[in-house]
C-alpha cells in the first residue's frame, strides 16, 4: 500500500512527480481494487506538508451499482455459511490485523494528520470489535420455549438482512468503518463501505486485509466518493441497511431518505461534550484530561471534550495550569513520536475553525490561549505548508455564544462557569447535542446523581472520553443520533438481523379439525 514518506524539507524528484500525478485511489469491488470510471475525482492531502498526495475517485451510480450487484450476488452463499466459520475468518482477520497495524496506523496519519501512538489506538480499538464479532456464534443464538401451548414449541432466532451499507467520517477512517463491517459481516450480510473522500486508503488495505484472511470475493467492498455515491446507497432497493458516522445535517438527510425508501437505519451525528469540574476533583488529573480530551486528534473527535463546565471555585483552581498546559502543547509532525497534537486535516477545516475563534472573541468570550498564532516553524521538516494551529482557550463562554452552541470540530476549549452542580446538569441537558460527557468530582453521590439525571448517551465519571469498550455499544442522545439502535455490541448485532419467530408442532395422527379462534395457550 501507498506510504506517503513524511521527510520533505525540499521535495525531490519522485516527490515532485507524486504531486503531478497524484497516486490514483479507486474502489473495491468483488474482491478486486479496481479503477475508478467517474472521470471525477477529489484530491488527498497529507495534512502536515498540505501537500496533494493522491487523487480519489468519485463513483458514479453505476459503480455503486457494481458493487452492490457483487454484495448481492455474494449474499446466500456466505448467509449459509455456518456462524462459525464466518468467525473463523473473522478470527484470521484478527491476527492480520495486529500483524498491520503500524503500516494501517501510517496510513491514517499521512492522510488524516493525527499523532501516529493515536492513529494506533485507533487501529486497536476497531481490531476490539473485530474481536468482539468472533464471538458471533454465541452472539446469534436465539430462545427457545419448549412446549409453549400443548404440543407446540417456539423459538426465535436472527437472520442477515443482506447488503448493508456503511457510510463514514474522515475522523477515525478505520475505527468507524470497523464499527460497522465486522459485526454485519459475521452476521451473515455482505457490505458496501463508503469511506470519507478526505483519507480513502486504510479503507482498502483493510479490504485487502480482509481478502487475504479468507473473506469470499464480493462479501465485502469499498466505493470512494462523495454525495453522488451516498444517495446511490441510501435509494438502491438492494440495500437493506444503512449505517452511517459524521455530521448532523447530513445524519438526518440520511436517516430521513434512508427511511423514505424503506431502510433500516442508524445515523450517529455531531456532538458538543461537556466536562463538569467539581470543586473537589483532583487538579493535575482534570487538567490532563482536559488537555488530551480538548486537544487530542486537534479536537477532531466526536467524544473531544469541546466544553469544561467549571462549578464553584473549580475555574480558580484550574485555570492557571490549564493556560500554561494548552500554551505548551507539542503540536508537531503526527509523525514525531513526541507529538501531542497534529495537523488539521484539510485547509478548508483551518478555515472554519480560525472563523469560529474570530466569532467567540467578537462574541466576548474572553481568549486565553490563540491558536492562530501558533508559530509552525517548529513541527517539522518540510511541513511549514501544512495546516497548522495551537490549541486555543476561551474563559467566559456563555450559552448563547455560537462558540458553545456549534461544533467546532477543531482545538478550541470552551470554559463555562456554572455554580453548582444543578446548574451544570442543566446546562448540559439543554443543548442540543447528546454524544458525550463526564464529571470529575470525588463525591460519590454527586457522580451518581449526575450519571442518573444528565440526558446524555455515554458518560464517564473521571473518564474524559468514554467510548464503550466493543461489547458495550456506542451512540449518543439527542441531535447525535436518529434511529434507535447504537453501533456494535449486542445492538450491532441486532441492528444487522432480523428476528423470525417459529412455531412448530408435530400432531398426532387423528385430525382436530380447522381452528377459528386466535389460538392462546392451553
Ligand atoms: P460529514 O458529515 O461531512 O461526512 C460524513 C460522510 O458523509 C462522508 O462519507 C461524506 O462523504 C458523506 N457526505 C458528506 N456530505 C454529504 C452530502 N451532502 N450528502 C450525502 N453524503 C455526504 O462528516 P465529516 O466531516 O467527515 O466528519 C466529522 C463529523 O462526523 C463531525 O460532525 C463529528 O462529530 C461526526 N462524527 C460523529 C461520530 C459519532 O459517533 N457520533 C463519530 C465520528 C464523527
Amino acid at each position: 500500500m501507498r506510504h506517503v514518506p513524511r521527510k520533505q524539507a525540499t521535495l525531490d524528484t519522485h516527490q515532485i512527480a507524486m504531486q503531478v500525478t497524484k497516486t490514483p485511489i479507486g474502489h473495491f469491488i468483488n474482491g478486486h481494487i479496481v479503477a475508478n470510471t467517474s472521470g471525477r475525482a477529489q484530491d488527498v492531502t497529507n495534512p502536515a506538508a498540505g501537500m496533494v498526495t493522491g487523487a480519489v475517485g468519485l463513483a458514479s451510480a453505476a459503480e455503486v451499482c457494481e458493487a452492490v450487484a457483487a454484495a448481492q450476488a455474494a449474499f446466500p452463499g456466505w448467509a449459509d455459511t455456518p456462524p462459525i466459520r464466518r468467525a473463523r475468518v473473522m478470527f484470521k482477520y484478527w491476527g492480520l490485523l495486529n500483524k498491520h497495524r503500524d503500516e494501517l496506523a501510517h496510513l491514517i496519519t499521512a492522510e488524516h494528520g493525527k499523532v501516529f501512538t493515536d492513529a494506533q489506538g485507533e487501529v486497536a480499538r476497531g481490531i476490539d470489535i473485530v474481536e468482539f464479532a468472533c464471538g458471533i456464534p454465541q452472539l446469534l443464538k436465539g430462545d427457545y420455549t419448549d412446549q409453549v401451548s400443548t404440543g407446540i414449541d417456539n423459538w426465535t432466532l436472527r437472520q442477515p438482512l443482506g447488503v448493508v451499507a456503511g457510510i463514514t467520517p474522515f475522523n477515525f477512517p478505520v475505527m468507524v468503518p470497523m464499527w460497522m463491517f465486522p459485526v454485519a459481516i459475521a452476521a451473515g450480510n455482505t457490505f458496501v463501505l463508503k469511506p470519507s473522500p478526505t483519507d480513502p486508503s486504510p479503507s482498502l488495505r483493510m479490504a485487502e486485509l480482509l481478502k487475504e484472511a479468507g473473506l469470499p470475493d464480493g462479501v465485502f467492498n469499498v466505493v470512494q466518493g462523495d454525495k453522488e455515491a451516498v444517495d446511490a446507497l441510501i435509494e438502491h432497493p438492494d440495500v437493506k441497511a444503512i449505517s452511517f458516522v459524521g455530521s448532523t445535517p447530513i445524519a438526518n438527510y440520511i436517516y430521513e431518505t434512508g427511511a423514505r425508501h424503506g431502510k433500516r437505519v442508524q445515523a450517529l451525528g455531531g456532538a458538543k461534550n461537556h466536562m463538569v469540574v467539581m470543586p473537589d476533583a483532583d487538579i493535575d488529573q482534570t487538567v490532563d484530561a482536559l488537555i488530551g480530551a480538548g486537544y487530542g486528534s486537534a479536537g477532531e473527535r466526536c467524544m473531544a471534550i469541546s466544553v469544561a463546565v467549571l462549578v464553584g471555585d473549580a475555574a480558580d483552581k484550574i485555570m492557571p495550569k490549564l493556560i500554561e498546559r494548552a500554551k505548551t502543547l507539542k503540536v508537531l509532525d503526527g509523525e514525531n513520536l513526541a507529538a501531542e497534537m497534529g495537523p488539521i486535516v484539510t485547509r478548508a477545516a483551518h478555515e472554519r475553525i480560525t472563523g469560529y475563534i474570530a466569532q467567540g472573541e467578537k462574541e466576548g468570550a474572553k481568549l486565553l490561549v490563540d491558536g492562530r498564532r501558533f508559530d509552525a516553524s517548529q513541527v517539522g521538516d518540510g511541513c511549514t505548508g501544512g495546516f497548522w494551529m495551537g490549541g486555543t482557550l476561551f474563559d467566559h463562554v456563555t450559552p448563547e455564544m455560537r462558540i458553545y452552541k456549534e461544533e467546532i470540530f477543531g482545538p478550541v476549549l470552551s470554559c463555562v462557569r456554572v455554580p453548582d452542580l444543578k446548574e451544570a446538569v442543566e446546562l448540559v441537558n439543554a443543548h442540543e447535542f447528546g454524544n458525550g460527557v463526564a464529571c470529575f468530582t470525588r463525591d460519590g453521590n454527586v457522580a451518581r446523581e449526575f450519571s442518573r439525571r444528565v440526558q446524555v448517551g455515554m458518560v464517564g465519571i473521571n473518564v474524559p472520553i468514554p467510548v464503550p469498550m466493543a461489547w458495550h455499544g456506542f451512540g449518543g442522545w439527542k441531535k447525535s443520533l436518529f434511529g434507535d439502535m447504537h453501533a456494535y455490541g449486542e445492538e450491532g448485532v441486532r441492528f444487522y438481523t432480523k428476528q423470525k419467530s417459529i412455531m412448530q408442532r408435530w400432531p398426532e395422527s387423528t385430525p382436530k379439525g380447522a381452528e377459528f379462534v386466535m389460538p392462546t395457550a392451553k
